[in-house]
């Protein structure tokens, strides 16, 4: 490793570039900072380009609830022929389908034309301190290692890295137990006859999960058929329904509570099965991580097998890629001056200091074919305040996405991407506030909400007038 160390002074330092630090890095160039993105791995968009559909954009309600950075990437998608749009899955949610491979170019151009410089395989490593302040963070790569300087930092890690190393206080998972959500590997397969697997849900629905929002208002054969009529392949088997419950008995598929299939590519014909698992694993120990690798391309290749033999509509269906990483859904929750409780989500709490909004059900992935689920009242948002973003105790170091401050259920409804993509605009909008006032502002929190708003507002991002 490189011992010289170089320096570098950016106005906005955002590590991490999945939703959160993609929103955060768009949102603070767009509003004049020089922006520098650092991340770790060599393509930018984290879990937006695993084939995952971004969810918490729309209500259950069917309002979206999310505009601004989140609308212009789905606009990229769709010049670039890769977005297929909201889609209901007469379950519980309205969830948004793009092409990640499209969304990993339609990523890109987004940060370029926002003026945002990217470095990839840099880990955001140190923190050097200046008092109470972040100074700058030592982000190492092959060439060299750089104390990179800025006035404000937005940690958008996913594991709060950046947090943790400036001394933030954090929990992590159940806190009784120590467990935390299952890691997931994603896989896509082509060629899938969607209309054949919707058939067969209309006709089997006791297979999936539908009607669980009330406000739906259709009995389960009523959903099964409207998601038929809807004619878009999204669908969620269920652990208890015959097809998934058999096959677990038999020992041909591994136990999970769930099957998510989603459409990728309509020209393909093909869908991202979200399925795996591997649980009691603390995705920060990286030797565990690494290890849980081939268990889960195991458990892949044998869902893919299970496709093809047992679920119609996958006869002649192709295996035709792996995320490009284990998904990881839970591990640090950093605590910022304000935490997002679990009523604040239950009870779609709205605030005078809200700067995004979440939507997501309560979803919580427990071991095997555990799952706490639970509506967000009246299908409607809640509000994701300013406070939640300010890392206790230090004045210019925000927080933003999956190492967000909440307790362990708000966090499984606010870690959706539309939600990270909202509170990352917020958090870059903020940044760049600061940037601007020439010194003027030492602290985050001297930023003036109801301004911060009225740019985000300006900017597309949706914060009232929703349910
Ligand atoms: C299997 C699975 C299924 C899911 N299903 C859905 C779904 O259907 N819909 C939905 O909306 N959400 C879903 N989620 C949740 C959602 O995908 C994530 O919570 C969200 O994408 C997190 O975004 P993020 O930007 O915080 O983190 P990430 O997307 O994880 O991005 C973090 C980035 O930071 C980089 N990084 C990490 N540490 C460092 C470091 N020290 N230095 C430099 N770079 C670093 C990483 O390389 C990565 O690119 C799912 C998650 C999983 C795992």
């Amino acid at each position: 490793m490189p011992e010289m160390l170089h320096f570098e002074r950016w106005d906005v330092l955002v590590v991490g570039g999945g939703a959160a630090g993609i929103g955060a890095a768009v949102a603070a160039a767009r509003n004049g900072a020089r922006v520098l993105l650092v991340d770790a791995g060599p393509m930018v968009g984290g879990e937006l380009v695993s084939g995952i559909p971004v969810d918490g954009c729309l209500s259950s309600r069917g309002e979206w609830v999310v505009g601004g950075v989140c609308r212009d990437l789905f606009d990229e998608c769709d010049r670039l022929g890769g977005y297929i749009g909201p889609i209901n899955d007469y379950r519980s949610l309205h969830v948004v389908a793009v092409d990640p491979e499209i969304m990993k170019i339609a990523v890109l151009n987004v940060l370029q034309q926002a003026g945002v410089v990217l470095r990839l395989y840099s880990y955001a490593d140190q923190v050097v301190m200046d008092g109470p302040r972040v100074r700058g963070v030592v982000v190492v790569n092959k060439g060299r290692r750089t104390l990179v300087e800025a006035g404000t930092v937005i940690d958008a890690s996913g594991d709060g890295d950046v947090a943790v190393a400036a001394g933030v206080p954090f929990e992590k998972g159940d806190a009784a137990q120590g467990e935390l959500q299952p890691v997931t590997l994603m896989f896509r397969m082509v060629g899938v006859d969607g209309e054949r697997l919707l058939r067969f849900v209309r006709d089997n629905p006791e297979n999936a999960g539908l009607g669980e929002y009330e406000g739906i208002g259709l009995s389960r054969a009523e959903c099964a058929a409207a998601l038929y009529r809807q004619g878009l392949p999204k669908v969620f088997l269920v652990s208890d329904g015959p097809v998934m419950r058999d096959a677990m008995a038999r020992g041909a598929l591994h136990r999970s509570s769930m099957m998510g299939i989603t459409p990728t590519s309509m020209q393909r014909r093909e869908v991202s099965v979200n399925t795996t698992r591997v649980g009691h694993l603390d995705a920060t120990d990286t030797e565990r991580l690494s290890q849980a690798l081939p268990d889960l391309v195991k458990q892949v290749w044998e869902c893919a097998g299970f496709l093809k033999s047992s679920v119609p509509g996958f006869e002649d269906a192709v295996f035709s890629g792996l995320a490009p990483r284990i998904g990881i859904r839970e591990t640090r929750r950093i605590l910022c001056d304000v935490v997002l409780g679990d009523d604040d989500v239950a009870e779609a709490r709205k605030r005078e200091d809200g700067i995004a909004k979440g939507a997501h059900e309560i979803d919580v992935h427990l071991a095997g074919t555990g799952h706490m689920r639970r509506p967000i009242r009246d299908g409607g948002s809640y509000d994701i305040p300013y406070g939640m973003l300010l890392a206790r105790g230090v004045p210019n170091l925000l927080v933003v996405g999956r190492c967000m401050s909440a307790s362990r259920v708000a966090h499984s409804s606010a870690r959706v991407m539309g939600t990270c993509l909202a509170m990352g605009q917020a958090a870059g909008t903020a940044a760049a506030i600061v940037a601007s006032a020439n010194d003027a502002i030492s602290d985050l929190r001297q930023v003036h909400v109801g301004r911060l708003r009225e740019t985000l507002r300006a900017q597309g991002a949706v914060l009232e007038g929703t349910r």
